[in-house]
């Protein structure tokens, strides 16, 4: 790794500064640390947990250090290693600083226990409805395209420690993800030099891609389906739903299903694209949404569907299929908007 940092990096540490050092103060006191970040992970959320989590192995070995969380079940165990299981009674037992990525919404996190840690830390992207309550410390940054890239800011503030290829692979499969393939419009300069500084470190790319984005055949059975049955409304909102039914007979849970919602992303004509997918999950049943845009601000209608997320990637819910007209209307009339 170079001792000189990216430009956007520098300018990145040297306004939070003080921040950092307050964060660094505290994990250098702290001897247990658990990491945690948010429910049904993606790339950034276990790329950013397992990123710091590594780097503070490699780099305190006399800590003890957790990562928590539920598992993915399509990324478990291909691509990151299972969470660990750590029970009540392990949290009521010990004095722990969390350190929480990828969310800022409490009950968006993976683990209720967070909320037992003598000291918070935040390090996060999104926007938040009821956040922690009072976290010690708070990186987020609302425009940053993942939240890998604050946590790889935060590590690089280090002086004289190392960011392993390991910690960087992680952090990497954070940014790729978040940023989508570097696609994304929240994808800046600074994006481009924390991909620079992780790929200095010397990890196998190919591989890293080829773990990444690898698919099933079952996986093509379901985007076949996908392509027979989208439909598009009026202005441009192309979705798909998946009931519950469909996906027994595809052999796929609902977070397999949503994974084909960005086949739609380059379509002349489609603004805004959806997958639907029926969560049979009796405790909590309803139809899951992820909502992506080529554009268009969509969080405000995610926040009115019982969910949130960004302006161009966000998750939302209905609790009826009879409900999904009304959604995929509030889409529509958005994008009739922005073309009045
Ligand atoms: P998803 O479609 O589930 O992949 O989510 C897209 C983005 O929106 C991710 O950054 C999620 O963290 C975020 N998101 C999804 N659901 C919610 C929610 N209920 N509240 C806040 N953010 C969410």
């Amino acid at each position: 790794m170079t001792s000189r940092l990216p430009s956007e990096i520098a300018s990145f540490a040297a306004e939070h500064k003080a921040q950092y050092k307050a964060m660094r103060k505290a994990i250098e006191e702290a001897k247990t640390i658990v990491v945690f970040r948010h429910l049904k992970p993606d790339f950034d959320a276990q790329g950013s947990q397992m990123g710091l989590y590594t780097f503070l192995k490699d780099n305190f070995p006399e800590k003890e250090i957790h990562y928590v969380g539920d598992n993915h079940v399509s990324f478990t165990p291909r691509i990151f290693p299972e969470t660990e299981k750590l029970n009540e009674a392990w949290f009521d037992s010990h004095d722990f600083l969390a350190i929480v990525c990828d969310v800022g919404d409490a009950d968006r996190i993976a683990n209720p226990h967070f909320a037992k840690a003598k000291t918070i830390i935040k390090i996060d992207h999104h926007p938040c409805k009821k956040e922690i309550t009072t976290p010690e410390y708070t990186i987020c940054q609302l425009g940053s395209a993942s939240a890998a890239e604050l946590v790889l800011n935060f590590m690089a503030s280090y002086k004289g420690k190392t960011i392993s290829k390991e910690a960087a692979r992680w952090i990497y499969i954070g940014i790729v993800g978040d940023s989508g393939r570097f696609m994304f419009s929240s994808t800046s300069i600074h994006t481009f030099q924390c991909a620079e500084l992780c790929l200095q470190t010397g990890f196998d790319l190919k591989e890293t891609y080829l773990t990444m984005y690898e698919k099933t055949v079952d996986s093509l059975r379901s985007l076949s389906y996908v392509l027979s049955n989208f439909k598009v409304s009026e202005h441009g909102v192309a979705y798909y739903t998946l009931p519950k039914e469909v996906q027994e007979e595809l052999r796929i849970t609902p977070e397999l299903g949503k994974e084909h919602v960005n086949t739609f992303s380059n379509i002349a004509g489609v603004e805004i694209w959806c997958s639907i997918t029926e969560d049979p999950n009796p405790s909590d049943y309803c139809w899951r949404i992820s909502i992506r845009s080529k554009g268009l601000d969509i969080s405000k209608i995610a926040n009115k569907w019982g969910g949130g997320g960004h302006a161009q990637a966000s998750g939302a819910r209905i609790d009826h299929l009879s409900d999904l007209e009304y959604f995929i209307k509030d889409l529509d009339d958005l994008i009739a908007s922005s073309k009045a």
